[in-house]
């Protein structure tokens, strides 16, 4: 979610411009916050927008709804400004403006707050929040944070780096990235991961949370991600754990912000397993169409049953290795999905690429028709373990992923036709049409045949794994 092609195409001469200044304060008393952008001494700006989505959550939002007030200002006196009639998250000020201010509204999304305050902490997921310059996107961000008053040791926790209560962010697309906790009271761990690298978990919402276990799993997922991936390519990974707010996950380029229901790591780890994951799989392995980021419009993928279902996969293949879960916990929770999926199945002619595409059309950020978070993580083991057979053992989706993230850093993304060839280069031709009738069918992907194939059986109640000693292709959660 990083680039926009304008940033390719200005160079590293916009490194050197001056930076964006916001600076955010809170008012508790109605549930929202103050916000004041200015641009740089001696320039200024005809348009001020608010996205209309936000990475991650794929519904349209339209944050400019959330402003209450906006007021636009030219050398210190206020200018006139009008609301476009046809976009809501659009101003226009024909005079040109060098400082708006802003009120917006607390708001929830489907996965996080935008805005929440609490007693003795306020979160913010600023893609909701904070608007933007057209044509000052890629200018570095400068975001004063400002405590209540009555916060006497209110601490900033962000993943990028914080100086003076000033969040500081390349652009304005690392800036919505980049969720913030400020409070007291907050509990915060930190684990080495590595040379230079680091996570850090920061609970909040509730006093005296005992976050050490959740920040040893961090660390654990941290390492075997790096293990699958040979690359850790965040240095300081944030979880920021809320646990005042609904129970749910947003991914961030490096960081999370999770609403947690329990301190116990047997409780919240499939949910911070998956949001791990995604700093590998949607913030870097990104398919087309949800970058170079447009935030006026619908991204339209064919391919969130692969960002978000395969996450989901692998939340639980990791797990797994690490021993989190035992192999007969993996598999109940395949077994309950595949049952789950072909009840709802029964009502829905939905494919996975239509589920991901139309999604835009329905409201929850699940899919279209279908769950594209269900279908992907059965379409996930399907082709792992088709891989592994076809490739007799020598290959699994673990080198489909490798080879996406080896690639990441080209602007455009992957496509499906790409997807589907690097899954023939690994599992033979024969994955080719494997590939098909899980992405393009409305039936249930092929897993039970799969396996058939590498000798498991189903009791009636359980997936029961062959003695994996005496099988040929042992289904066996690791790379080959
Ligand atoms: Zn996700």
């Amino acid at each position: 979610m990083s680039l926009l092609p304008l940033f390719a195409m200005a160079g590293v001469g916009v490194l050197t411009q001056p930076a964006v200044k916001l600076s955010l304060e809170f008012l508790s008393e109605t549930q929202s916050a103050k916000v004041t952008l200015d641009l740089p001494k001696g320039e200024s700006a005809p348009q001020f927008r608010m996205a209309a989505w936000a990475p991650g959550d794929y519904q349209i939002w339209n944050f400019g709804n959330q402003v209450r007030n906006a007021e636009f200002f030219r050398n210190g006196k206020i200018t006139p400004s009008k609301r476009s009639p046809n976009d809501p998250n659009l101003w226009q000020v024909p005079g040109g403006y060098d400082r708006v201010v802003t009120t917006v509204r607390a708001s929830n999304g489907n996965f996080t707050p935008w805005l929440a305050l609490g007693k003795d902490y306020a979160f913010v997921s600023p893609a909701g929040v904070l608007g933007w310059v057209p044509g000052f996107e890629n200018r570095k961000m400068l975001l004063t944070v400002k405590p209540p008053q009555e916060w006497k040791r209110a601490t900033l926790h962000c993943a990028p780096p914080t100086k003076d209560g000033t969040v500081q962010a390349g652009d304005y697309f690392e800036l919505i990235d980049s969720p913030f906790v400020i409070g007291e009271n907050l509990t915060v761990e930190t684990r080495s991961v590595g040379k230079g690298k680091e996570v850090v978990t920061v609970g909040f919402g509730k006093p005296e949370l005992k976050l050490g276990p959740i920040a040893d799993l961090l660390a654990d997922l941290a390492k075997e991600n790096e293990k699958l991936f040979g690359e850790n390519p965040v240095d300081r990974f944030v979880l920021l754990c809320d646990f005042d707010g609904f129970a749910s996950g947003l991914e961030h380029r490096a960081s999370s912000r999770v609403g947690l229901w329990s301190t116990s790591p047997q409780q919240v780890q499939g949910l911070i397993s998956h949001e791990y994951f995604h700093i590998f799989n949607i913030k870097r392995i990104r398919p087309k169409g949800i970058g170079p980021l447009d935030l006026t419009q619908p991204a339209k993928t064919p391919s969130l049953w692969f960002a978000e279902g395969v996450t989901d996969y692998y939340a639980e293949v990791i797990l797994t290795r690490l021993g989190r879960q035992t192999k007969q916990e993996f598999l109940k929770g395949m077994a309950t999905m595949l049952q789950r999926f072909q009840q709802r199945r029964s009502r829905s002619q939905a494919t996975a690429i239509e589920s991901s595409l139309r999604v835009w059309e329905v409201k929850g950020s699940q899919g279209y028709g279908i769950s594209y978070y269900e279908v992907g993580w059965l379409i996930g083991a399907t082709l792992d373990l088709a891989i592994r057979r076809e490739s007799k053992q020598k290959f699994s989706l673990d080198d489909v992923m490798r080879a996406l993230y080896k690639s990441h850093k080209r602007p455009d993304g992957f496509t499906e036709v790409e997807l589907r060839q690097i899954c023939t280069t690994y599992g033979g031709p024969q994955l080719g049409e494997i590939y098909d009738d899980c992405v393009n069918s409305t039936g249930s992907p092929p897993l039970g045949q799969e396996l058939r194939s590498a000798g498991y059986t189903w009791n009636g109640r359980d997936l029961v794994a062959p003695e994996e000693t005496r099988h040929k292709y042992p289904y066996d959660l690791r790379s080959p």
